[in-house]
């Protein structure tokens, strides 16, 4: 595989991007290939290889590179149009229809542009209508880069996670170790009046992908109603994702007050929302008094192609096709684990997989999660199976990046760049590329 191209351009690229690249997961080592064009479920390289595609802009891309029909020519309607006004249009209305129509906390949205930009709105929102100051994150959690959160530390005291960002702003910042439900009671027997919310990843899925343990998000749910303080669950990524339209709240039946969303709602194009109760969220500006504003929010274009891309969800078999391939895929990763590397952890659900490189598993494999880990607590590996953000950072997070990524991509499968970050199956994917890449995890792991 020739990389003579991509090298080229990422020697200019050093000379006026910041480290290369517009988002810091993207500098692969040693270098990164530049992607020319998309074609399904395939990416082609600016050397012309191609890969069969797992990043999927990390999460957003639904259908793969090849949207449908109806999603194509809305976005070239509306690109044509327009393409934005500064005056507010009926694809904003349909969109938000749409979104408050099958996500069960949903009433009313605010749509803007980033899902940083969602969960930065969702804290100042929670933090004006409690009138308190503090929120409650997971440890291993990702929120985008937002000073709240950004931080490290636990339960007792948190501290900026860059350069940058006041340690005065992780003063009011909790972070707790997921799944611990003890964790978490005892921070809010604590600190319990002056929590304003917490704010969790249903799923961790910017961690390896740590799936909650039964109960731990109804503990959530009754813990802040206990104590007035919002639970805003952030569904950028498990959004029509996971539990299909009814998003990962409806598939674990448990209502935040708050949801953000962003990657697949804006169906390719940069998007973020807040959505939940109407008497929380209409006390965002001009309705109520908490600022909010954005030049490009609920730009038309976007809007036009997150609406096309659900109701074509709605309206075809995606999930199924999506939720059967990563099945597929994550049951056959399995399979293989199982003669050459016993001790590594499946994980993911629906269109979500990921291998996590634990360093130990049971001796007795028999009636463990096949296609990925739930958590169940009658499975031989659930006390080897990751529960928090931590129990991932001590895997062979080195092994990865280093060797198996390479590994993969030299095998054209395009495979997110390190441990931590989920990744996608798209509806373009079909079988016979969930063969061809379990022939090569056969040959990576
Ligand atoms: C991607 C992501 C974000 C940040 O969204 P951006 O659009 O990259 O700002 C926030 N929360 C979660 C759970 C995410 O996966």
């Amino acid at each position: 595989m020739r990389h003579d191209e991509s090298r080229a351009l990422y020697d200019r690229a050093l000379s006026v991007l910041a480290g290369g690249v517009n988002s810091s997961v993207r500098a692969t080592q040693p270098y990164p290939f530049f992607v020319e064009r998309g074609d399904g479920a395939h990416v082609i390289d600016a050397d012309g290889n191609r890969y069969i595609d797992y990043v999927m802009g990390y999460g957003p891309l639904l259908y793969g590179h090849d949207a449908p029909e109806p999603v194509q020519a809305a976005v070239q309607k509306h690109a044509a149009a327009g393409p934005m006004y500064g005056a507010p249009t009926e694809i904003e209305v349909e969109h938000a229809e749409f979104v408050a129509r099958h996500v069960p906390s949903v009433e009313m949205l605010r749509f803007v542009n980033s899902g940083t930009e969602a969960t930065v709105s969702a804290v100042r929102l929670a933090r004006a209508t409690t009138g308190r100051d503090k929120i409650v994150v997971m440890q291993g959690g990702y929120h985008g880069a937002q000073e709240s959160t950004l931080v490290e530390g636990g339960p007792e005291g948190a501290s900026p996670s860059t350069p940058g960002i006041p340690s005065s702003f992780a003063e009011h910042t909790i972070p707790v170790p997921f799944n611990d439900a003890e964790a978490v009671r005892e921070v809010f027997e604590a600190h319990g009046q002056d929590i304003a919310a917490v704010l969790a990843e249903p799923i961790l899925a910017n961690m390896g992908i740590v799936h909650p343990v039964d109960g731990y998000l109804q503990t959530l749910r009754d813990v802040t109603e206990e104590y007035g303080s919002l639970l805003i669950f952030d569904e950028v990524i498990t959004g029509f994702r996971v539990g299909g339209l009814q998003c990962a709240q409806g598939k674990f039946g448990v209502t935040p007050d708050l949801t953000t969303f962003g990657k697949i709602i804006g169906g390719g194009f940069p998007v973020g929302a807040i959505g939940g109760k109407a008497e929380l969220v209409e006390q965002f500006t001009p309705g109520g008094n908490v600022f909010q504003s954005g030049t490009f929010s609920g730009h038309p274009v976007t809007m036009a192609a997150g609406h096309e891309y659900l109701k074509y969800a709605a309206e075809n078999d995606v999930y199924d096709h999506v939720n059967r391939l990563g099945e597929k895929l994550r049951s056959g990763i399995s399979d293989i684990l199982e003669d050459q590397a016993p001790e590594y952890t499946v994980v993911g659900t629906d269109s979500m997989f990921k291998t996590i490189f634990t360093r130990h598993g049971p001796a007795d494999r028999d009636d463990l999660c096949e296609s990925g880990c739930e958590q169940r607590e009658s499975c031989a590996r659930f006390d080897y199976c990751p529960k928090t953000g931590a129990d991932v950072s001590k895997a062979e997070t080195d092994r990865w990046e280093r060797v198996f990524w390479q590994e993969m991509k030299d095998r054209g499968v395009f495979l997110t760049a390190n441990q931590f970050e989920s990744q996608f199956v798209s509806y373009a994917h079909t079988d016979e590329d969930i063969e061809e890449t379990l022939e090569a995890y056969k040959e990576a792991l």
